[in-house]
């Protein structure tokens, strides 16, 4: 199957019950047992539930896995993956993070004796120089949030195969749409269904697809012990969601090129951060890895303060001022004191996320509007 046609299909066919041609919200917390133990494979809705079930089922074909693991963030899917640690062990991150999993790994998981080292991962020597007995994870994050820097996915987990160390990327920022890391030698992908996924900003989700029987079974333990279970209506959504993605991504990543261009045109814009042009150091990994070079664009101005970033963040109508992306609406936000604010401002500035960057999650609007929304809030 394509990938258009998976988004509708995959996992999905008329509930067996009714017929119902759009999966049920089975919103229940247990189920009829006909005698103890004997039971229709369901017990108790924080280990299994039919409209879960489906969405895990359509996600794993999505992502080209064989299980799926959802969650009620992509917060709570991390600490999943965080909980296969153990004390003593190191993980190996990039430097320009989503900065909740920065603050999940720095102040959560740190005190819990798991230690976190964050290196320019485009960079796969400064991987390897910090590669050593104790590393057990490698987290990739590609493209990265809000720099846009690129992760050679496959040559990355081809490195840390070798030294036995599981890898997770994730894939919140590209979607499976527009690449999907287990095809290239990824362990885990993981998802905040919260932007692309779910897709109308009106629901939080999270999400793991692996192929390893193992590593599944394990997360399936996780996710029944720990408990950070979505609930039935936010499965619904996201499936609900997924079935227009490739529509809105493509949408999306063709009104996100045009804007890169205008950007890099315009007079008071100093630097712009999109893959899909040629002179981004990452443009060539992103051509071979990535379908198209996604909806997110950052950019930062000739006048590199605060004061100047903030005046675009409130004069702008289509772009919304608020954190999260992968919305059918566009949305403006200043990473460093909004989505990148747990990041202390020493390391941010380190990798270029100053005070007047503007990041933008590009929307499936018609581009003229956008476009003439940003001039005018840049005049
Ligand atoms: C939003 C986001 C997360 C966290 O997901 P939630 O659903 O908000 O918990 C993780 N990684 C990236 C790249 C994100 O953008």
């Amino acid at each position: 199957m394509k990938f258009g046609t998976k988004v509708i299909h995959a996992g999905i066919s008329p509930d067996p019950s009714t017929g119902a041609v759009m999966t049920p919200i089975y919103q229940t917390s247990t189920y009829a047992q006909a005698a103890p133990g004997k039971h229709k494979g369901y017990e108790y809705a924080r280990t299994q539930n039919p409209t879960r079930s489906v969405l895990e089922k359509n996600l794993a074909a999505l992502e080209e896995g064989h299980f799926g693991i959802c969650f009620s963030s992509g917060m709570a899917a991390m600490d999943s993956i965080m909980k296969l640690l153990n004390p003593g062990d190191e993980i190996i991150s990039t430097n320009d993070l989503y900065g909740g999993s920065y603050r999940l790994m720095t102040r959560i998981y740190e005190k819990f004796g798991v230690k976190s080292h964050f290196v320019h991962m485009s960079d796969i020597e400064e991987v390897r120089a910090r590669i050593n007995s104790r590393t057990k994870l490698l987290w990739i994050e590609t493209p990265t949030n809000p720099m846009l820097n690129i992760i050679d996915i496959e040559k990355t987990c081809g490195l840390a195969r070798q030294h036995g160390i599981l890898t997770c990327v994730d894939n919140t920022f590209a979607s499976p749409y527009l690449q999907t890391p287990l095809t290239l030698g990824a362990d885990m992908v993981l998802h905040s269904a919260t932007k692309y996924l779910g897709g109308h900003s009106d629901v939080v989700h999270g999400a793991i697809v692996v192929n390893d029987e193992k590593l599944a079974e394990q997360l399936y333990f996780i996710q029944n012990a720990a408990g950070a279970v979505p609930g039935p209506q936010d499965c619904f959504l996201v499936l609900r969601g997924i079935k227009t993605l490739h529509l809105r991504v493509e949408r999306a990543c063709q009104n996100a090129a045009r804007i890169a261009q205008f950007l890099k045109e315009h007079p008071k814009v100093s630097k712009v951060y999109y893959p899909g042009f040629p002179t981004h150091p990452g443009h060539e990994v992103a051509q071979q890895q990535m379908r198209h070079f996604g909806a997110m664009v950052s950019f930062d101005l000739v006048e590199d303060q605060y004061a100047a970033a903030e005046k675009i963040l409130i004069n702008t109508h289509l772009f919304t001022l608020a954190e999260s992306l992968g919305g059918v609406e566009s949305l403006i936000g200043h990473p460093a004191s909004m989505t990148h604010a747990s990041i202390p401002k020493a390391e941010r500035m380190k990798v270029g996320l100053t005070d007047s960057l503007i990041r933008l999650s590009v929307g499936i609007e018609d581009a003229d509007d956008l476009i003439a929304d940003l001039e005018k809030a840049l005049e």
